[in-house]
């Protein structure tokens, strides 16, 4: 298997221009820029698109109505526009229904949100559940509009249509699969949503190049809520298959990496992905039933164990649901590191495996079978003390993962030390 540096280096440069090009699009939880933002992954990936109409019972959810935007704006009495959706789609609260009036200040203040902390930047807005209508501008624009009268236009449309989701499966020697879910509902927003998306597409292009897959794999590409729960309510049949999951967002942005135990807390994926992300000086935090589609898969009735990957997550940087979320806040670097992390969690995940040490009694010589440097009296290598630590601890029921647990040393290097040790006649490994 390549290693996962040959298989980081570039991506971050391709994950920042694909987030680039998908930044423009008006994206919500239904509509067109839903199914161009499904055009553009699937241009990279065999994806299996999906249409589920408008009505359709999801559990305790119903599938709305379609919403698509031609256009928005505020404009002055000269037909100039103060608020233009053109210039910023975060500038028309999502699933705004039409409006055609002319209104003075006090009558269209109700329907504009600003950010109070922030007077330059846009904040997110959604009404998807509510029938109502609003425009976000940043309070400088607010402090300049003037009393009116104003034209304002909201010519959007919201009718039966559907539900638009993708999904890829990936598949291993094995039925089980490890899920990954990534939310597509987010307009021009870099962080939240993009960089899932971006990461997700890197992650499964090197998995489809692989030639050792163990585990399946299944990408899925749905809006928030509403897709994962329509998505779940569809695949019950096969919801067995999935023995590892996480839900992928907020991967580009800065600060260190975020990872959030399943329900359970002690999955495989929260032990390798704990082992990872603390090892990177990441954060590793418990379960709560807030955040994003994690709170779904985990629901009692499901009960999947899908954790949550993310750098700072939602609502701890001031930038998150605003404008300011933007080009320059995700960086290729930022991606690229996650992708890397991601690509450690998931070695872990697949390739935990149990030995027995053949020579138990003692240390085995290891320098007669130039496994140690000839040289001695130098302070061991990391290489060497991996070595050391699967020989101490491989047991015959102790796995590689349990011996990562312990801190020392990267689950990467146990599973290298423990292929050489293996190939030197000096470990067996054990099936469960
Ligand atoms: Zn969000």
């Amino acid at each position: 298997m390549r290693g996962v540096t040959d298989e980081v280096s570039g991506a971050g440069a391709r994950m920042h221009d694909l987030v680039r090009r998908m930044y423009p699009i008006c994206r919500s939880i239904t509509g067109s820029g839903v199914r161009q933002t499904l055009d553009i992954i699937g241009e990279h990936l065999p994806l299996q698109r999906v249409e589920v109409p408008s009505g359709t019972q999801a559990h305790d959810w119903t599938v709305s109505d379609e919403w698509n935007v031609a256009d928005a704006y505020i404009a002055d009495k000269d037909g100039r526009r103060l608020v233009d959706f053109r210039e910023h789609n975060l500038h028309l609260v999502g699933y705004s229904v039409p409006v055609r009036a002319t209104m003075t200040l006090a009558e269209l203040r109700p329907h504009l949100h600003t950010h109070e902390a922030h007077p330059d930047w846009i904040p997110y807005r959604t009404t998807y559940y509510h029938r109502d209508w609003g425009f976000c501008l940043s309070q400088r624009q607010l402090d300049a509009l003037g009393e009116g009268p104003f034209e304002v236009v909201v010519d959007t449309t919201l009718q039966p249509g559907s539900l638009s989701y993708a999904e890829l499966l990936v598949p291993g020697e094995v039925e089980d699969e490890l899920l990954l879910s990534a939310h597509i509902c987010h307009p021009s927003m870099a962080n939240d949503n993009l960089s899932g998306i971006a990461v997700s597409v890197e992650l499964a292009q090197a998995l489809l190049r692989r030639q050792d897959r163990r585990l399946s794999y299944r990408f899925l590409f749905s809006p928030g809520t509403i897709g994962s729960i329509v998505w779940l309510s569809e695949h019950a049949v096969g919801l067995p298959n999935i023995r590892h999951g996480l839900v992928l967002t907020g991967l580009g942005g800065p600060g260190p990496l975020v990872y959030k135990r399943t329900r359970h807390g002690r999955r495989p994926i929260d032990r390798a992905a704990a082992h990872v992300v603390s090892r990177l000086d990441g954060d590793v935090r418990d379960y709560s039933p807030y955040g994003y589609d994690e709170r779904q898969f985990n629901a009692i009735g499901f009960d999947l164990p899908v954790g949550r990957l993310s750098r700072t997550p939602h609502g701890e940087y001031p930038e998150y649901h605003t404008s300011a979320d933007d080009l320059d806040f995700v960086r290729a670097e930022q991606l690229a590191d996650s992708l890397g992390a991601l690509l450690r969690i998931l070695e872990a995940v697949e390739h935990d495996a149990v030995y027995r040490n053949l020579s138990p009694y003692g240390e085995p010589q290891l320098g007669r079978r130039k496994l140690y440097p000839t040289m001695g009296g130098r302070a061991a290598s990391d290489e060497v003390m991996a070595m050391l630590w699967t020989l101490a601890y491989s047991d015959g029921s102790t796995s590689l993962l349990d011996i990562a647990e312990r801190g020392e040393v990267d689950f990467t290097q146990l599973r290298a030390a423990a292929t050489k040790l293996a190939d030197a006649d000096l470990l067996e490994r054990v099936e469960l």
